[in-house]
């Protein structure tokens, strides 16, 4: 070979005589099984593709670090939020319901997961770009996700059934309010704000707790497509988002974002006049200022897309010391359906993969299993005598008490428990008349396409519930009349009919 270039081998590492032939028993032969280099290619090419994720499977990401500006040691004894620290970290941006070759502009709620590479372990916030979720026990998630995705008939989307489901589950209202408003359609990931919407406990070093909700601020501004902007991009350019992050952080732009926390202390929980650990209603900010802890930029992009995003495996079981989960029963559901999730697609020990191995040693005697690469030697199990390690109790995490029956049951209702207040206040207070006037006409568009007459008539309740005014604006849009049914009545009879 007349260049320095390197010969191709298998993965085997055995050089290869040909990059473009097969072995065959002449030029115009039969293909002869021996050919292990082409066995090879053709075999793992059919392996390619792990399982997508069956939500947030469209994304993009990238690295960076995140560094404390304010800190936060009055509330959280975690080291990586102390000021002085710089703590390495990978993002992931998704939408939700689209498979991996979707538009990136589709109106969805957008994930917005990080990983923090901590000198005590990985912590992991799996958040989205919004506050607050559709539903808030995951008893109903499946379902959702289902009403969201394909039929089983056509395969296709079907808004009958999205509408159906939401207008059934009416704690659907203030995250439908927010995906039918401008910000279902950010104009870029660097554009758009995350939220832990999760409410997460955090303790200081004296053992206070504190119930703290993240705020993740884009450091660019808010920027949203309209509906309009983003069928039109969705047609031009399909991963524009993908695109937008990689030629920021190619062209040195790197992005950044303010992390805030909303911190309400442990005993005001208990009598906070709604639940606080519902995940459908944010802690408004006259009640809980948002308090700045630090700044995250993203400034890396991947090498290789499969490796480092397609792999990212986040967790929000993830917590490192001084951080707890609440009592957010979607939270609770969600420690066990992310690690699990990532069991079945990429693998057992998916946690040796680079992208996601932690960047302390790991002393496990968690062992073997396919793909398993590195081990914990003897003695294999605690407690020993052989001088394995051993836990450390002082690393209990915070934790509140519970007592009870056993029960299947909604949250206790409390004073201003209620499912229309807030996407009412969003409606009102938040937007403008511009905004509210494209809020209705977004609705009423998706409405529009194939939704089934009492499906329809519970939509515009529901609307009219959010706001009297939105309602008969939706209404004049679509050109029908709510139902007459009280809207209690309405949800009771489809329930019962369903
Ligand atoms: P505030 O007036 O203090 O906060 C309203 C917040 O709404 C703003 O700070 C901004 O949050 C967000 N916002 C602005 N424009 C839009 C938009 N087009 N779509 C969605 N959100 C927008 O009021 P409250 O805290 O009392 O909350 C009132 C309502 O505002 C809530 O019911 C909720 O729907 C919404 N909201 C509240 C948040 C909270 O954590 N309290 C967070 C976001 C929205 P940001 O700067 O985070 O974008």
């Amino acid at each position: 070979m007349d260049d320095d270039r390197p010969v191709t081998t298998t993965d085997a590492g055995i050089a290869a005589a040909s990059d473009e032939h097969s072995l065959t028993l002449g030029p115009d032969g039969p293909i002869l099984l021996q050919d292990h280099y082409l066995v090879q290619k053709m075999a793992q090419f059919n392996r390619e593709r792990v399982p997508e994720r069956v939500v947030h499977a469209k994304g993009g990401g990238a690295h960076g670090f995140f560094e404390p500006t304010q800190g936060a040691d009055q509330w959280c004894r975690a080291d990586f939020l102390r000021r002085g620290r710089r703590t390495p970290v990978f993002a992931r941006f998704s939408t939700v319901a689209g498979e991996l070759g979707s538009a990136d502009t589709a109106r969805d709620p957008r994930g917005f997961a990080l990983k923090f590479y901590t000198d005590e372990g990985n912590y992991d916030m799996v958040g989205n770009n919004t506050p607050v979720f559709f539903i808030r026990d995951p008893q109903k998630f499946q379902d959702f996700i289902h009403s969201q995705k394909r039929r089983a008939d056509t395969h296709l989307r079907d808004n009958d059934m999205q509408w159906d489901f939401w207008t059934l589950s009416p704690e659907s209202a203030h995250q439908v309010t927010w995906l039918m408003g401008d910000r279902g359609t950010p104009r870029s990931w660097r554009t758009m704000n995350g939220y832990s919407s999760h409410t997460y406990l955090w303790a200081n070093a004296g053992g206070e707790r504190f119930w703290v909700k993240y705020h993740v601020k884009t450091d660019q501004g808010v920027q949203c497509f309209t509906d309009a902007e983003a069928k039109a991009m969705a047609a031009e350019d399909p991963d524009c988002h993908i695109r937008d992050l990689h030629q920021a952080i190619a062209r040195g732009d790197a992005p950044s974002w303010t992390l805030s926390v909303q911190v309400m202390p442990f005993a005001e929980a208990a009598d906070y006049r709604f639940n606080p650990f519902d995940l459908t209603k944010v802690w408004p900010h006259g009640d809980y200022p948002l308090q700045e802890v630090g700044r995250m930029v993203l400034d890396r992009n991947p090498d290789n897309y499969f490796a480092e995003v397609e792999q990212a495996a986040f967790e929000p079981a993830n917590m490192v010391p001084g951080i707890g989960p609440s009592p957010d029963k979607m939270l609770l559901g969600r420690l066990f359906s992310y690690p699990d999730t990532h069991r079945h697609r990429i693998g057992a020990n998916y946690l040796q993969l680079p992208i996601n191995q932690p960047r302390v040693p790991v002393h496990s005697y968690n062992k073997d299993g396919a793909m398993r690469y590195r081990n914990p030697g003897d003695p294999v199990y605690a407690p020993n005598s052989y001088g394995g390690p051993r836990a450390d109790p002082s690393l209990l995490e915070p934790g509140w008490s519970a007592a009870g029956e056993m029960v299947r049951a909604a949250y206790t209702k409390r004073r201003d428990d209620d499912d229309f207040g807030q996407p009412g206040a969003l409606v009102r207070r938040v937007l403008d008349q511009p905004a509210r006037e494209r809020l209705a006409g977004n609705i009423a568009g998706h409405l529009r396409q194939g939704v089934s007459a009492p499906v329809l008539g519970r939509a515009l309740d529901y609307w009219g519930q959010v706001d009297a005014d939105l309602g008969r604006r939706v209404a004049a849009l679509v050109g029908a009349a709510p139902s007459s049914a009280a809207p209690e009545a309405a949800l009771a009879a489809a329930r019962t009919s369903g």
